[in-house]
């Protein structure tokens, strides 16, 4: 710090931050209040006994007296009422003008000071102490804090002023002198001493504030987009809704999903991943004034808004995506849902939005979807599902279903698939359609799948203890089991345990879920073959991967979906496909399935163009297994 700063500071006349002069002012407010009410009450007692006194008493003073003494109570009373009402004004927040207050309290001061001037230096020529001098300095200097610069300069000033004017009238004696000085010096430190600890505490609770600005801060938006957290978007959001005279019905909830932010990360880095994640939320800021925007997850952002030309102001945030120079297309998929009372709880609301944009993700031409009756329906589903899960397993509520596979050749049984159902007591048949995906979802898929594994083997035992042949089964398994559990090994104990054969099960592993380069699956897979285990692959051609999945994963048989055959009467395209497919796989080395057959012309063409195995309702739909015994045994399932 400088030479002037250090003086500067002593004198007080440093800048301020605007919170310490507002700390400032409100203590001095405060205090003028106490003062001003005191000089009031004082003057108007001083009014009314001098009064009194001259009507009632013997005193017998002067007209002269009396006029400039009740002129100097007078105005005094009139500077301290006029400090008292703006004081109390201001308190009251009814006015505001600081600069106007100040010069008020300035004027009150110096006729305080001028006052107790005045009183004293009559005092003085009657021989008496300079008394009101000194009480009007302590209620100028120490009630309210000045600057020490303007202390100085007023108390130096009117000590002065008093010292000239006695010693003119009347030579001031050595002790008179050493007693003023005395005075003004206490009186000056003390105001000096005031405003350092007024400083001081301003300094602190300006330090408090900041802090606590900081941590509230933290504490309600998000560090990357600086709107709303998730936490603070709710308590908001409530607020807003259970206002008396909000209608939630005007209002919409939307739940926005940036596609393909997730590559734009690993392609430009976090840093350009968190300043595109600023500039949309400031965007929506643009696009939906004054509402609540927060950030929920990394591409994930929720508006609560005036439900009012929404379609137009989604395309606009669309455009401005399509606008970034990324060579990376980004899209957007906007989930929307409309409280219908005031009950909805926002984080219910959110998750009904996140829904409805959820469902569209898989349409690459949807970018906007509400949340409906039929929807809601699917959403309790779901909820369902995740909350009755452990139950459902518990319970038995799932259970194994077995699809017949036939030899194309003979028509004959070669296999099963073991297919999960879900007989829930409140939502009745549940089909993998209904929860498959949520399991997913939810990262519970793999204990689905190994519930599965346990009741096969343990089928196949039972089988295998009442004589029956035993033919092989295949098991679906999900992409996330691999990433869940250490299958190998899992599975492996599971055979294990029910002295069960590898050749006894197939793995499927569905086309979508493979990727070229996701080198941990293909180690796993290639694990699973090495160890004698049949790999297959399922829903050939429903994906996108098709032909190069084919080229980096090894697979013993490849189901062809059965989309392929789903226009087959009318579509000779379909047929070309699948001889193809047929030959392709062959020439890989291949054994083929297709599913989905349920006509005897498309089991005809399929024979005929070589597909070795064949599965479909025109066999059997799934089946629990007692059902598959009984067909077994009433002759209408028979195995090669
Ligand atoms: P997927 O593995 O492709 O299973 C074949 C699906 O096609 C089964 O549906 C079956 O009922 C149906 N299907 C079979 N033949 C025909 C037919 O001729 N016509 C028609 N229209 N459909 C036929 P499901 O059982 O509903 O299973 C659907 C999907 O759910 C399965 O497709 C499979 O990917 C998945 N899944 C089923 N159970 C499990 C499981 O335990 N674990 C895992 N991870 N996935 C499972
Ligand atoms: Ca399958
Ligand atoms: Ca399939």
């Amino acid at each position: 710090m400088g030479k002037i700063d250090s003086i500067k500071k002593i004198l007080g006349i440093e800048r301020y931050t605007k919170y310490t002069g507002d700390y400032f002012d409100r203590s001095n407010i405060r205090s003028s209040l106490y003062v001003s009410s005191v000089v009031v009450l004082l003057e108007l007692w001083m009014i009314i006994s001098t009064l009194f006194f001259q009507f009632f008493g013997n005193l017998n003073r002067s007209k002269i007296w009396l006029i400039t003494h009740l002129t100097s109570y007078g105005l005094l009373l009139i500077s301290a009422l006029t400090l008292l009402i703006y004081s109390l004004l201001h308190v009251k927040k009814i006015i505001k003008r600081k600069k106007e207050w100040f010069a008020i309290r300035l004027v009150f001061s110096i006729i305080s000071l001028c006052f107790g001037i005045y009183i004293s230096y009559l005092d003085y020529l009657k021989g008496e102490q300079f008394i009101t001098l000194m009480t009007m300095t302590i209620i100028v200097f120490c009630f309210t804090v000045w600057r020490p610069l303007y202390s100085i300069l007023l108390l130096t000033g009117s000590y002065t002023l008093f010292f000239i004017l006695c010693h003119n009238s009347m030579p001031t004696t050595y002790a008179t002198k050493v007693n003023l000085t005395i005075v003004m010096i206490i009186i000056l430190l003390s105001a000096i001493n005031a405003y350092r600890q007024k400083l001081s505490e301003a300094q602190k609770d300006e330090r408090l504030e900041q802090a606590h600005d900081i941590l509230l801060k933290l504490s309600i938006s998000d560090e990357v987009t600086g709107v709303a957290n998730m936490n603070y978007f709710r308590g908001q959001a409530f607020e807003l809704m259970n206002k008396a005279d909000v209608i939630p019905s005007d209002f919409i909830y939307l739940y926005f999903d940036i596609e393909n932010f997730k590559m734009l990360n690993q392609k430009y880095g976090f840093w350009e991943g968190n300043t595109f994640l600023k500039e949309f939320a400031d965007f929506l800021g643009v696009i939906f004034e004054n509402s609540i925007i927060a950030h929920f997850s990394n591409d994930n952002f929720v508006v609560l808004t005036k439900d009012e030309k929404i379609k137009d102001k989604i395309m606009q945030i669309c455009k401005k995506l399509t606008e970034y120079k990324y060579d990376i297309k980004l899209g957007l998929k906007v989930g929307a849902y409309k409280p219908e009372n005031k009950e909805v709880l926002p984080l219910m609301a959110c998750d009904h939005a996140r829904y409805a944009c959820n469902s569209i993700k898989k349409y690459y031409n949807l970018t906007y979807c509400i949340y409906d009756k039929d929807m809601s329906l699917r959403f309790q589903k779901k909820q369902h599902i995740i909350n009755n899960f452990d139950q459902a397993i518990k319970n038995e509520y799932i259970k194994v279903y077995y699809q017949p596979v036939v030899n194309a050749s003979t028509g004959k049984l070669f296999g099963l698939e073991a297919l999960a159902r879900w007989q829930d007591p409140q939502f009745g048949f549940l089909s993998p359609a209904d929860f498959i995906e949520t399991l997913e979802e939810y990262h519970l898929i793999h204990r689905l799948d190994m519930f599965v594994v346990e009741r096969v083997c343990r089928d196949i035992k039972d089988a295998k203890q009442k004589g029956r042949k035993i033919i092989p089964t295949s098991l679906n398994f999900s992409r996330l089991d691999f990433d869940s559990l250490n299958l190998a090994q899992e599975v492996a104990d599971c055979l294990e345990k029910y002295n069960i054969d590898k050749t006894e099960i197939h793995i499927e592993i569905t086309e979508s879920t493979l990727s070229e380069d996701d080198e941990k699956l293909k180690a796993e897979l290639k694990s699973f073959r090495s160890h004698g285990y049949a790999l297959w692959l399922d829903d050939f051609g429903s994906g996108y991967s098709g032909l190069n999945v084919l080229k980096e994963y090894d697979f013993d048989l490849i189901k062809i979906d059965m989309k392929f055959l789903s226009n087959f009467e009318v579509n000779q395209k379909s047929r070309q496909i699948l001889k193809n497919v047929i030959n392709l796989a062959k020439d890989l080395g291949m054994q083929t399935l297709t599913e989905g057959v349920e006509t005897q012309e498309q089991y005809d063409f399929l024979r005929e163009i070589g597909c070795e195995k064949l599965q479909g309702y025109l066999f059997s739909k799934p089946i629990s297994r007692a059902d598959f015994e009984a067909k077994l045994d009433d002759g209408s399932l028979v195995i090669d």
